[in-house]
């Protein structure tokens, strides 16, 4: 690309470049390169017709699949700003964000289209719905027929890389998810400035197979959605996270990069048919948008054996802005494997505290970022977005970390998660790691409850595995033999299953609120 593209401009481009290579490949519909672009101008023309207009919105509440990604780019070619919502979200939060965006139209799947009625009750404005597949559908129109009605011709709307072209909401773990307006520029300038760097964990040949197998509604998965398409690779789509599909698409599919958050690869890499499939087309797995245990990554390093990258970033900045380079992932795990990474091209860095000075080097703060990628704003928040976004293009990420003198950055934590007992500062994935390395343990979230003495303690919340058994004692002394005795809990509650979003996110606030009834938590 000699300018800077559009997300249109990418679908014509390969349209021309590879016109018979599959682009999106789903549930045995494969759409080449050329069909992909046809089928976004039947879409963006089809917006028209249905009345959109540049700078208008429209929802998507569905598993993934490959016409989400023919609903974005084609409306991104008529500067329709294309808002995924997740599938899981109960009908009032659903109804929220389809009321926040303004969606006159939504596009909805089968997993929900029974809930529309639900989601419906808590509006105002009753949206236009179109159903994905004809499963359940009714009276709605059919994506389909609607699309294909519409001419295939290139709609030759102007549209700039400043536009808006996706208004995401961010994943929800530390409150109510903010629509981060990302603009065309803001998302693939970054992409362009990778690909320009020649990384190789970052390279894309035509023989690369992505695996877009996390959920759509969030970065991880439109975002990495979008780098295979960027790069001309084949993208196979899948309608939701499987364990037992992720082994399928690997084995048949000839998968060789993909991205996938921790809780996910610790799903995956503990089946038993793990251990037993074929990963010598798979040459980089991406993973990130939690922090992972240590032991958690050693065990996939083994079971996988194939190039790994850590990506750290947030819906704010389009994904990935820090990487951990596959060199720096050590089986036998040194320092640097607890790091995040380096500040991809173009991304800088810094350390502040709470007035916003910045902090020297080894020194824990809030890590702030300035980058092309960082997003347009909030949409209709303009409160939060001055208080993320500083007019100098700083973006305070909200999470607590430190760099090192070589430039790698350490994510701590959320800020606001951050334990303060006594006088110490402790920082929840620390002491989670240091507990997920017991044989028992299947997953633990750390805590910070009210403490008459200390002001708060540190409390683990452990689920074990199956079959298995151990007292509040075992793993508090396990974990004393592993970190400070200080940042060890003091005492230890078992759950069956920890609280997540559907990014695979602890959600601590709702771990804590039972302990912090009827009581202020400070917040950093
Ligand atoms: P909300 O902003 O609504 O509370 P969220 O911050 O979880 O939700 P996302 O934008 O999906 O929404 O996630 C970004 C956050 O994920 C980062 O701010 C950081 O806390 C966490 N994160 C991302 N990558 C990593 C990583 N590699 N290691 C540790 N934490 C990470
Ligand atoms: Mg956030």
């Amino acid at each position: 690309f000699d300018q800077m593209p559009t997300l249109g401009d990418v679908a014509r481009y390969h349209a021309r470049e590879r016109r018979g290579s599959v682009a999106l490949s789903f549930e045995g519909r494969d759409t080449t390169f050329a069909a992909f672009d046809r089928n976004t101008n039947r879409v963006a023309n089809a917006l028209t017709a249905a009345g959109l207009k540049k700078g208008q919105r429209i929802a998507y509440v569905g598993k993934n699949s490959d016409h989400y990604f023919e609903l974005l780019i084609g409306a991104a070619k008529v500067g329709v700003v294309m808002t995924p919502i997740g599938w899981r979200l109960a009908p009032p939060e659903v109804a929220y964000i389809v009321q926040d965006s303004e969606a006159p139209l939504v596009f909805v799947g089968p997993e929900v289209i029974g809930l529309t009625e639900d989601v419906a009750a808590h509006l105002t404005q009753r949206p236009k719905v179109i159903a994905m597949e004809a499963e359940g559908a009714g009276d709605a129109p059919l994506f389909e027929a609607w699309r294909d009605a519409a001419s295939d011709a290139d709609p030759a709307v102007a549209i700039t890389a400043q536009d808006v072209a996706v208004q995401l909401y961010t994943s929800g773990t530390t409150g109510r998810p903010k629509g981060a307006m990302l603009t065309h520029a803001n998302i693939l300038s970054g992409r362009r400035a990778a690909a320009e760097a020649k990384m190789a964990w970052n390279e894309w040949g035509p023989d690369d197979v992505s695996l877009v197998a996390m959920p759509v509604a969030h970065i991880g998965g439109t975002g990495w959605g979008i780098v295979g398409l960027y790069n001309g690779a084949k993208g196979v789509v899948a309608r939701e996270f499987d364990p037992f599909k992720v082994l399928d698409f690997i084995e048949h599919e000839r998968i060789s990069k993909m991205f996938m958050v921790p809780a996910a690869l610790q799903i995956v890499v503990r089946q038993p048919r793990a251990r037993e499939v074929d990963y010598s087309r798979m040459k980089y797995i991406l993973y990130g948008a939690s922090p992972i245990p240590l032991d958690l990554l050693r065990e996939c390093m083994e079971v996988f054996g194939c190039g790994f990258c850590q990506q750290y970033g947030m819906t704010e900045t389009c994904g990935t802005i820090v990487y951990l380079p596959p060199e720096d992932h050590d089986p036998a795990g040194n320092a640097r494997m607890r790091a995040a990474g380096l500040p991809m091209p173009g991304v800088e860095l810094k350390i502040i505290d709470g007035d916003g000075n910045s902090l020297p080097p080894n020194t824990v703060g809030e890590v702030a970022t300035r980058s092309v990628a960082n997003m347009a704003g909030y949409w209709r928040l303009d409160e939060a977005t001055r208080a993320t976004v500083g007019a100098d293009g700083w973006l305070r990420t909200g999470d607590a970390g430190y760099l090192d003198e070589d430039g790698y950055l350490f994510i701590h934590d959320r800020v606001k998660d951050m334990i303060i007992s006594g006088a110490e500062n402790i920082y929840p994935a620390e002491v989670e790691s240091a507990v997920y390395g017991h044989p028992a343990v299947a997953e633990v979230a750390v805590i910070g409850v009210p403490d008459e003495k200390w002001g708060e303690a540190v409390k683990a919340v452990v689920a074990l595995k199956p079959g298995q058994t151990a007292t509040p004692d075992d793993i508090i002394a396990f974990a004393r033999g592993r970190i400070a005795a200080f940042k060890a809990p003091k005492t230890v509650d078992f759950i069956d299953a920890l609280p997540r979003n559907a990014s695979g996110k602890i959600l601590r606030r709702e771990l804590r609120e039972p302990y912090w009834a009827g009581r202020e938590r400070r917040v950093n």
